[in-house]
């Protein structure tokens, strides 16, 4: 893998948020930041139309500083600055945060993949409801005195996005950009719709949270979906791989050529650790989720796990356990 944009290098050096990047001649990225502090930043790209309007690309964390700085790129990038389309990869805030926005200013119709535009309209965004949250807490076999912590992030957690779509996104579909022919592939994994676009002509893959050049994503993290999220992720990760020679354009980060490696990495990370639970599943009969989560290697340590991260953690397990439990793959 390597960083193929020497602004985001030098700002990044500098601790700066990298400037609006012309990526070719008719696209650019944008950095939006976004709160939180795991990542600083989503990235927006605006493909700019031969109709001279401006097709957005997840326009990012919704706060008014944001929106400043979109509206300055859109004028830097064409003339009247028109927004004639908006494109969401996937449903999470730090992308579509501010399509509602930017929508209703513009009158631009927002495009999703379905599965993401149900889970939208069920409300169905956050990890988890609360509702959700109490059953799973039993599945899960939750000591009593770890529960409030869980119950009091939830709580504390915020609404889903109120986001309307215009428009429902398949595999395949090609976006309606003058000039472009930037084709929806489904890459499940992250959430259930998310999407990956890809561009034949510009040698460009808009990979949003799938493939990412410094953090590995979480998966399962939008809308229920009775198939597994972690096989969803590693048939995703095939998919991409075929255009392992492409630009990659992810969500964060920069961007970067070598995307089959980093996409082979990628998917490896989660076979690690579906490894780390079947020998765990070997050993130890019918662990509860939260038996075999401490049995498992985390970064701050089991013991450090709290709140929204113990939460992430178990939820991740039990993707990973029934991945293991059901799916045929490689034990390497
Ligand atoms: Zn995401």
């Amino acid at each position: 893998m390597h960083n193929t944009s020497t602004q985001h290098l030098a700002a990044s050096d500098r601790g700066e948020l990298p400037p609006l990047e012309q990526v070719r001649d008719d696209v650019w990225s944008l950095a939006q930041p976004m709160p939180g502090g795991h990542l600083a930043y989503s990235l927006t790209y605006l493909l700019r139309g031969a109709d001279g309007g401006v097709h957005v690309i997840d326009p990012g964390w919704d706060s008014d500083a944001n929106w400043d700085r979109l509206a300055s790129a859109l004028v830097a990038v064409a003339p009247d600055g028109a927004v004639t389309g908006i494109t969401g990869t996937h449903l999470h805030p730090d992308h579509v945060g501010m399509a509602a926005r930017l929508r209703r200013a513009s009158g631009a119709p927002l495009a999703m993949h379905g599965a993401e535009r149900a889970a939208l309209e069920r409300h169905d965004t956050r990890l988890l409801d609360p509702d959700e949250v109490t059953a799973r807490l039993d599945g899960w076999d939750v000591p009593q005195e770890r529960r409030d912590e869980l119950s009091r992030f939830v709580d504390r957690s915020p609404d889903g996005l109120v986001l309307a779509v215009d428009r429902t996104l398949s595999d395949g579909d090609v976006l309606p950009v003058p000039g472009f022919r930037t084709v929806v592939m489904g890459t499940p994994g992250h959430t259930a719709g998310h999407i990956c676009l890809r561009d034949d002509d510009r040698g460009l893959l808009f990979t949003g949270d799938h493939v990412l050049p410094t953090v590995f994503a979480g998966l399962g993290l939008g809308g229920t979906t009775p198939s597994n999220p972690l096989a969803d992720y590693v048939a995703s990760i095939d998919r991409v791989r075929r255009y392992g020679h492409y630009e990659a354009l992810p969500g964060h980060g920069h961007r970067f050529s070598g995307l089959g490696g980093r996409a082979d990495e990628s998917a490896e990370h989660q076979l690690k650790r579906a490894r780390e639970v079947a020998a765990v599943l070997a050993d130890v009969e019918e662990p509860t989720v939260w038996d075999l989560a401490s049995r498992l290697t985390w970064t701050a340590g089991w013991e450090g796990l709290q709140g929204f991260q113990l939460l992430s953690a178990l939820s991740q397990t039990e993707i990973h356990r029934d991945f293991v439990r059901t799916q045929t793959w490689p034990a390497r």
